[in-house]
């Protein structure tokens, strides 16, 4: 049997029998697994090789399911998803003492996702459990954004990989949490901070980096093509400037040249080819990757924070 399909129903069965299962959604490829089934969850952080304080993603087919790994939900939550329905947003809230500690790395919060993508919502009420999934990429390497990429990588060790296509947003949901009653945005990604300041009436506070354990998952390094990587300031003057011998020059927008992230400067388009872009300089015989930032707005911020991130030497 083959193992990258468009079989929900296989899918969703080996979820239900404690396997792991790459998931298509609209931002990236998820490592799948029953929430609830402790072992089946500890096989998503050593198939990823991923820390224990890196807290999981829950994935729900729907709203109505939120009561059933969650509890107190901020009203604000409410709104957002009233108005957004199913979204790249991650809603952090008080968890019910179901959720496994291992998911959420002992917090007393979980994070809670409805994905846009009708597969990812057929296949999560097929499984009929809640279902634990981070990016489908060994710990720290590019996310992945087709059904090929999970296999290259992780292929020897998921049972089954569901075949959405390319996803559309390609860069992870935006995480939304409350500490201290108003909103916090703890990672920036598919749903642009403006959205939610027009649909809360305030503009979210952005918390979003940290090496410290104490703020899962926000490690400063990540999404790394395994090479350097440099950034260029959005709007550099690309004609001053030549590329050192053996490395990429990316730039966010050029009419017709290949060697753009968009055509036209649209951040969707950039998003959502931002990690084959960095996957095909991973694979590629250039030794560095200058790119330039897409503008800081919108998905523009999500996307500068994965390329910040990428470029990310360490402190030595
Ligand atoms: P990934 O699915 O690999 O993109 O990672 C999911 C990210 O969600 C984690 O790295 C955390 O940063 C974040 N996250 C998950 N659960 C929680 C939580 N309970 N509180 C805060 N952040 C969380
Ligand atoms: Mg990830």
């Amino acid at each position: 049997m083959s193992l990258i399909g468009q079989d929900v129903a296989r899918a969703a069965s080996a979820l239900r029998s404690g396997g792991l299962v790459g998931m298509p959604t609209e931002t990236v490829y998820g490592l799948a697994a029953n929430a609830l089934d402790v072992v089946a969850v500890a096989r998503i952080f050593s198939a990823k090789n991923r820390p224990h304080f890196d807290p999981l993603i829950v994935h729900l087919s729907d709203w109505t399911e939120v009561d059933r790994v969650a509890q107190a939900i901020p009203s604000d939550a409410q709104l957002l998803w009233a108005k957004l329905g199913p979204a790249p947003l991650t809603y952090v809230l008080p968890k019910r003492p179901e959720v496994p500690d291992l998911v959420t790395s002992g917090l007393d919060h979980v994070a809670v996702r409805i994905p846009q993508l009708k597969l990812a919502r057929q296949l999560l009420a097929s499984a009929g459990v809640p279902v634990a999934a981070p990016s489908a990429n060994p710990f720290g390497f590019v996310s992945p954004t087709t059904a090929q990429h999970v296999a290259d990588q992780l292929g020897d060790q998921v049972d089954y990989i569901l075949d959405g296509g390319a996803c559309g947003v390609g860069v992870e949901s935006t995480i939304v949490a409350w500490p201290e009653g108003r909103a916090v945005v703890l990672r920036l990604g598919g749903i642009p901070v403006e959205t939610l300041t027009e649909i809360l009436g305030y503009e979210p506070e952005v918390r979003t980096s940290s090496s410290k354990p104490s703020a899962p998952g926000m490690l400063d390094a990540h999404y790394a093509p395994g090479k350097p990587v440099r950034l260029m300031d959005h709007g550099v003057d690309w004609s001053l400037f030549s590329a050192p011998e053996g490395a990429q020059a990316l730039r966010f927008a050029s009419n017709g040249t290949a060697n753009a992230l968009t055509t036209h400067g649209d951040c969707a388009e950039g998003a959502q080819r931002l990690f084959a872009a960095l996957r095909e300089f991973a694979a590629s015989d250039y030794k560095e990757l200058w790119i330039e930032l897409a503008p800081e707005v919108g998905l523009g911020r999500a996307i500068n924070d994965r390329l910040r991130r990428a470029a990310h030497r360490g402190e030595d």
